[in-house]
């Protein structure tokens, strides 16, 4: 899955959710901790050979505090606030509902982010499913962000 991974941050590149900085409108609160202190973000299969992630039973959890060399952020940032979606035999992304809480950007949904980066983001998540093992991440990720929607939080 390492080669997955890394093939996924590729194909993202430099591409972010807007052509500006996004992080100015809202003083980058996906990355800010919580009001508890706590943050982090679940690494996709073969990225706990890239970075480091303790397991809180879900998937390793990448603990940051904040700041991070955006070059090798986990693969779950560089989607944000997009979460994959099975659509079909075929995967595609939505805003995820999580994301809601404290990103401005999920006010006007996926037409109010850069297309390129929406278009590179589904390519991404097809590389992962391509595997197994990614799919069935995916699926995982996929029924953790279900039940948020179910709560309509
Ligand atoms: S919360 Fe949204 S607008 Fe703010 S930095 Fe993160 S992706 Fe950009
Ligand atoms: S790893 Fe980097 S991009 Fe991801 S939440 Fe932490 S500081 Fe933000």
């Amino acid at each position: 899955m390492e080669a997955a991974v890394q093939r996924a941050y590729r194909e993202i590149g430099g591409l972010t959710p807007l052509l500006a900085d996004c992080g100015a409108l809202c003083e980058a609160a996906c990355c800010l901790p919580d009001a508890d202190g706590q943050g982090g973000v679940y690494l996709f299969p073969g990225e706990e050979r890239l970075l480091p992630g303790t397991d809180d039973g879900f998937a390793p959890l990448h603990i940051c505090e904040g700041a991070c060399d955006r070059v090798s952020r986990p693969l779950g940032c560089r989607i944000f606030p997009l979460s994959p979606v099975k659509k079909g035999a075929g995967w595609t992304i939505r805003i995820d509902r999580r994301a809601r809480a404290m990103c401005p950007l999920c006010k006007s949904g996926l037409k109010g982010l850069d297309p390129a980066f929406v278009r590179a983001v589904s390519r991404a998540i097809r590389i992962i499913a391509e595997e197994p093992e990614g799919e069935a991440f995916l699926e995982k990720w996929q029924a953790l962000e279900d039940g948020f929607r179910s709560a309509r939080l």
